[in-house]
């Protein structure tokens, strides 16, 4: 099973990112202290919760997978194709505007916030390096996750053969029906095969961004991508959806560090 368990919290683990020299974990909602409509394990401090509770949520959350908060680096999310890289945990509120974050420091644990939009997980076995980004419809038409790739090989010398990838619960095409600006600039960036990425199901226009990122991953030389094809908005127990809550909900973290 790809979730698990451990003090009251649930998460998700991607099979074939679990591996000895990694620790990686998507929180679910659950376990948190965080009351209604950001029930429970918020991580998200631009949608009105207390920042107290926030900081109680993304402790207990890193706990789970053996890391604390003073390892984290967090990036202000803003729909870009930016990347940064970690060489140091960042200070706190000093927070770059950025889609994706690249290490290779085992005292750094890369944290990003979701809530519909797609978490992509990218570990190095070789060069003993990781990568994570955030891809709504702008960052995947903006290419966040093969800027993320060029990135680790820029950065870290990594081959893209080497990579192993995953695609983390986010919208599903079931639950994601897209106007024709969202159409007109997905066309704009793919090309012919925006098609492949947009469905047509009771008249209206449905985005897949899973089979989107994953294509970008693979056009990026990514052999080894595992799509968890968990969509939010389905499975609102364990996870904040914006589309699913109509925007009146939370964050839920994505973690991802190389282990000491
Ligand atoms: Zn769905």
């Amino acid at each position: 099973m790809p979730f698990r368990e451990a003090d009251g919290l649930r998460f998700f683990q991607f099979e074939s990112l679990i591996d000895p020299n990694l620790d990686h974990a998507i929180l679910t909602r659950q376990g948190g202290v965080s009351p209604a409509p950001w029930t429970s394990l918020n991580y998200g401090r631009t949608v009105g919760d207390d920042h107290g509770r926030v900081a109680e949520n993304i402790e207990r959350g890193l706990a789970a997978t053996g890391r604390s908060p003073d390892q984290a680096f967090e990036v202000w999310q803003v729909h870009s194709a930016s990347v940064v890289r970690a060489d140091k945990p960042s200070s706190a509120g000093a927070r770059p505007k950025a889609d994706a974050i690249i290490s290779d420091r085992p005292e750094v644990t890369l944290l990003m916030r979701f809530a519909d939009c797609v978490p992509i997980l990218i570990y190095d076995p070789r060069r003993r390096a990781v990568g994570a980004a955030h891809a709504g419809w702008l960052g995947t038409v903006r290419g966040v996750a093969a800027e993320l790739v060029r990135s680790l090989q820029k950065e870290y010398g990594c081959r893209a053969e080497d990579l192993v990838a995953g695609i983390g619960p986010s919208i599903g095409p079931d639950h994601y029906p897209v106007g024709e600006d969202v159409v007109t600039e997905f066309e704009a960036a793919l090309g012919d095969q925006a098609i492949d990425h947009l469905h047509s199901i009771d008249g209206a226009v449905h985005l897949d961004l899973w089979s989107a990122n994953e294509a970008q991953l693979r056009s990026a030389g990514v052999r080894s991508i595992e799509v968890s094809k968990i969509c939010t908005a389905c499975n609102l127990q364990d996870w904040y959806s914006h589309r699913g809550e109509k925007g009146n909900t939370g964050r839920f973290g994505a973690h991802l560090a190389i282990r000491n």
